[in-house]
């Protein structure tokens, strides 16, 4: 489908980020044009080299803890925020810049080994560490819904972060953000609860 029709069929109250991982600069100023003006890398190395202060930047893959000192300057929000040692880690680069840094905790909602995440049962205490930490702005919860077909599972999944987020939203009036949804599920997401969707495939077309 055409970029532009996905665009204009997001409902005004979800924020689309563009995912331009493996994507060229090029793609991205094309990507802008069309009114797009948040962008998600997944690696660190990507990011510095696309970096462009014209755009708004978001750090969605998983963060070492060393690479957090470039990745500060740069991003307005990371959302993968997974461990404390990387918070604290975030807070100290944060504070070097007297930046202040929107995060999101990104929790494994499927439960899969090989993702990253703080499982669904810890995450509002990890949520609650995090709140502490002056340099970070909590702003609520990312996940990444499970890699399957069946969609009732897809949906029961965004359901229970949705779940998580609105208990968190009752403790902490700061909580805003829900993102979840990717090119495959994102209209399940939306229709969960979500308020930010991350979109690369159904934009920029299949990757090479
Ligand atoms: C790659 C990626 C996306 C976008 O995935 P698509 O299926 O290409 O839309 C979203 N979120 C994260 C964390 C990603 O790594």
């Amino acid at each position: 489908m055409n970029p532009v029709k996905i665009i204009q069929s997001i409902p005004a109250q979800v924020t689309l980020i563009a995912v331009s991982k493996t994507r060229s600069i090029e793609e991205i100023h094309e990507m802008a044009k069309l009114g797009i003006s948040t962008f998600g890398e997944n690696r660190v190395q990507e990011l510095k080299q696309k970096y462009d202060p014209a755009y708004h930047w978001h750090m969605i893959g998983h963060l070492q803890r060393n690479k957090v000192k470039d990745v500060v300057p740069l991003a307005d929000m990371i959302q993968s925020l997974d461990s404390l040692p990387l918070a604290e880690e975030i807070e100290k680069q944060c504070a070097k810049i007297d930046k202040v840094m929107d995060v999101l905790i990104e929790v494994n909602s499927s439960k899969e080994a090989s993702k990253s995440g703080v499982a669904p049962e810890e995450a509002l205490s990890f949520l609650a560490a995090c709140m502490s930490f002056p340099h970070l702005r909590v702003r609520g919860l990312m996940t990444i819904g499970p890699n399957i077909d069946d969609q009732e599972q897809i949906k029961a999944c965004f359901t229970s972060v949705y779940q998580l987020y609105q208990e968190a939203q009752a403790r902490w009036p700061q909580i805003d953000t829900l993102s979840m949804g990717m090119s495959g599920d994102y209209e399940i997401a939306i229709a969960c609860g979500a308020n930010m969707i991350r979109l690369g495939t159904i934009l920029f077309g299949e990757r090479n």
